[in-house]
């Protein structure tokens, strides 16, 4: 213990678990890369602006959860509390939409910032996997990214997690419903900060937690009902191509999801053994954002999934990943002839490829022999004065027990047959 403590609402990732949240991302990653998604990272601050208009003032990732900070040089920046806002930022700033060849398909994994209350999955520092395909609109484009998610939690084993789906409408539906939504919430018991949101932004009222504001929201007018044509149309698309690649979703009317900008297409992951911090992911269209900041119109898509709540998802499950030892082999030198020796072979080992570690500070046989057992390597390498002489190391499986000498060098060839 030193006199410091990991921040609250933070927490440290730590061998050998750490291991699980390196699986996780490259899990929910692997789907994306073989899928057309080229990965992009931006800076873990930005323009406070950036965030203000792009996520919405009126959201509580603006209005609450923002990390802010001016710098030394005056400018007001915030830690990222979210992934797209940057993304589609970092995409118009390299002109990456005029290349000619749209969407453009972007995957991303990094920390993100809310300053929250923190508990049982609600962190303030937390990670993300999330993909972007920017610059289209087309229902198969929707469809395409939540086939990919519930792909990668399928590849975690995972299968205690719901799909919600809705639609949220367009600019020439949207405001019918919104000022229709509007009168209904008008005439309602709500505090004053609710009642603000009702101008600013009603649908989030739909998303209020509080089961005496929930109870008044039944009979609520419902976007369903108010889609136009085209976004009908384009949302049954969507549910039909899912449906034929047989991904399961639910209709959830009442999901409108934290963020401002998304129209159309919306969608949640949501997991059954998580209690109330449920939602392990989410998404949907955003075809407003980049004029939102200042970019020409560029209809898109994407989601972000939660790395953190992935694993509490695992975990709540019961699967433990299969994440191989991180060593395979590893060397016990007795005696400083040995030590020089051994080190030698365990740099050609990795130049072979074979993960391997090495018993450093010169200890004694024993208390080496037991950090090879903790190191989960399959065989462990030992030699001394009298096995160089021959020429040779003694090669120790660890899972059987035997030994046997083997030539200096042969030792690589002989390793690698025997662990492939
Ligand atoms: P919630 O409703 O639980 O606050 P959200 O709608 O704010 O979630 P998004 O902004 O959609 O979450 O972020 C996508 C995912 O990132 C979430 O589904 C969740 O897995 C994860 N996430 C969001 N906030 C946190 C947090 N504070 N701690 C851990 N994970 C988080
Ligand atoms: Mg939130």
């Amino acid at each position: 213990m030193s006199t410091f403590q990991a921040p609250k609402g933070t927490y440290d990732l730590i061998p050998p678990d750490s291991a699980t949240y390196l699986a996780v991302r490259d899990a929910i990653a692997a789907p994306l890369r073989t899928s057309g998604y080229g990965y992009i990272e931006t800076p873990g601050f930005e323009d406070v602006n950036l965030f203000a208009r792009g996520v919405g003032e009126s959201t509580d990732i603006v209005t609450k959860e923002m990390y802010t900070l001016t710098t030394k040089g005056g400018s007001e920046l915030a830690l990222r509390p979210e992934g797209t806002a940057s993304v589609l930022r970092a995409a118009l700033e390299a002109n990456l939409h005029k290349a000619g060849n749209l969407p453009v398909k972007l995957w991303y994994s990094g920390s993100y910032y809310r300053y929250e209350r923190p508990q049982k999955g609600r962190y303030r520092h937390f990670s993300q996997v999330g993909a972007e395909a920017i610059g289209t609109e087309d229902p198969a484009l929707d469809a395409e990214l939540i086939i990919l998610a519930d792909q990668a939690y399928r590849s975690l084993g995972l299968a205690r997690f719901r799909i919600l789906l809705n639609s949220l409408g367009d600019k020439e539906c949207r405001p019918v419903y919104r000022e229709a939504l509007q009168a209904f919430l008008r005439d309602l018991d709500l505090d004053e900060e609710t009642r603000r949101r009702i101008e600013i932004n009603p649908l989030r009222v739909l998303d209020d937690k509080r089961a005496e504001v929930q109870k008044q929201l039944t009979g609520a007018p419902l976007l369903r009902d108010f889609l136009c044509d085209a976004c009908k149309a384009y949302h049954e698309e969507v549910r039909e191509l899912l449906t034929e690649a047989g991904v399961v979703y639910e209709d959830d009317e009442k999901l409108v999801r934290g963020l401002d900008y998304y129209t159309r297409t919306t969608f949640e992951f949501v997991h059954d053994g998580l209690g109330s911090q449920s939602a392990v992911g989410g998404g949907g269209r955003y075809d407003g954002l980049s004029e939102m900041i200042g970019g020409p119109a560029l209809p898109s898509v994407g989601w972000a999934l939660g790395v953190d709540r992935t694993v509490l998802a695992l975990e709540a499950e019961g699967i433990g990943l299969d994440v191989p030892a991180p060593t395979s082999v590893y060397a016990v030198p007795l005696g400083e002839e040995a030590r020089r020796v051994l080190f030698g072979l365990v740099t050609e080992l990795r130049k072979a490829g074979v993960a391997t570690d090495f018993a450093f500070g010169g200890r004694g046989l024993k208390g080496a022999m037991k950090s090879a057992n903790r190191s989960g390597a399959r065989y462990t390498v030992v030699a001394g004065e009298r096995d160089l002489a021959e020429g040779g190391v003694q090669l120790k499986d660890m899972e059987s027990g035997e030994q046997e000498a083997v030539a200096l060098g042969d030792l690589v060839a002989v390793v690698q047959a025997r662990l492939a």
